[in-house]
């Protein structure tokens, strides 16, 4: 394993990788290794009363603010418009160069069974790049990369056809306040269309104070985070010990996908370790 670890992370929303890798991530970059966010789509259909085009600017900009809270190398944002990501060739194409210039260790993105349209296709295009990366005749533009990387699959919670394996768990409670300060980058999302969806039609941030914020993205997201800790106990107890293991309370986990390099589980592991 080389000393500087590179990670890619494909969500298909401004948002998704900072919910599902957020706090890894932080880890990951403090320890010197880089972190690159690709949100495939660009976040324009996330509003009730913003301009689309306004809308795409603004969450660009919440990525930036994210990016830099976490330290990544890059938070890019691919101009596809939110409810329209296709597999086409050309998306495919676009994934598999993204990936050839940045010769990531580790590509991570979702599964297939997720429930929005543009996580399930972005799951499958990522997951249909891990063998055509290494092709060199195909993106013949973009050279293939020495070494093919591992994939992987974050964190969901579908459980038709089957839960998400937890290979890898890493704990994130001791950097869980700076996960919440990127997450709370994204106030279009978690202040205002996503209270919206949920109901809460009169939702306004700018009544809340700093406190309340913290509780309503504990209530409505860190039930997740906690989710992932408790499907991946015997994986964080393997990873940091009995006692540690069973005290943590947020985590986020990893399931080895078999299309990419083939590592054994405790390499996987291993991986995901600061
Ligand atoms: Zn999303």
């Amino acid at each position: 394993m080389s000393k500087q670890r590179r990670f890619l992370f494909f969500g298909a929303h401004p948002d998704d990788a900072d919910l599902l890798f957020g706090g890894t991530s932080i880890k990951l970059a403090r320890a010197g290794h880089a972190v690159k966010f690709v949100s495939v789509c660009n976040g324009d259909c996330g509003h009730y009363s913003m301009s689309s085009p306004d809308l795409a600017k603004r969450r660009y900009l919440e990525t930036q603010a994210s990016a830099k809270i976490a330290g990544l190398t890059e938070y890019e944002v691919l101009p596809i418009s939110d409810c329209s990501l296709e597999c086409n060739l050309a998306n495919r194409e676009t994934i598999i160069r993204i990936i050839r210039r940045f010769q990531p260790d580790v590509v991570i993105s979702h599964r297939a069974c997720d429930y929005h349209a543009d996580h399930r296709n972005t799951g499958q295009l990522v997951m249909d790049a891990a063998y055509l990366v290494k092709v060199p005749l195909y993106c013949a533009d973009t050279p293939i990369a020495p070494k093919n990387p591992v994939f992987a699959y974050s964190y969901d919670r579908f459980v038709d056809p089957r839960p998400l394996r937890p290979d890898a768990a890493v704990e994130i409670d001791s950097v869980l306040e700076t996960k919440l300060a990127m997450v709370q980058c994204h106030q279009s999302q978690f202040f205002e269309w996503l209270p919206w969806d949920k109901g809460f039609k009169d939702f306004d941030q700018n009544k809340m104070t700093a406190a309340e914020k913290r509780q309503w993205i504990m209530e409505q997201w860190g039930t997740r985070f906690q989710a992932a800790a408790d499907l991946g106990r015997q994986t964080l107890i393997e990873t940091y010990g009995e006692k540690a293991g069973k005290k943590i309370k947020y985590a986020e986990v990893f399931e080895l996908s078999p299309y990419g390099a083939n590592v054994s589980i405790e390499e996987f592991r291993q991986l995901f370790q600061p």
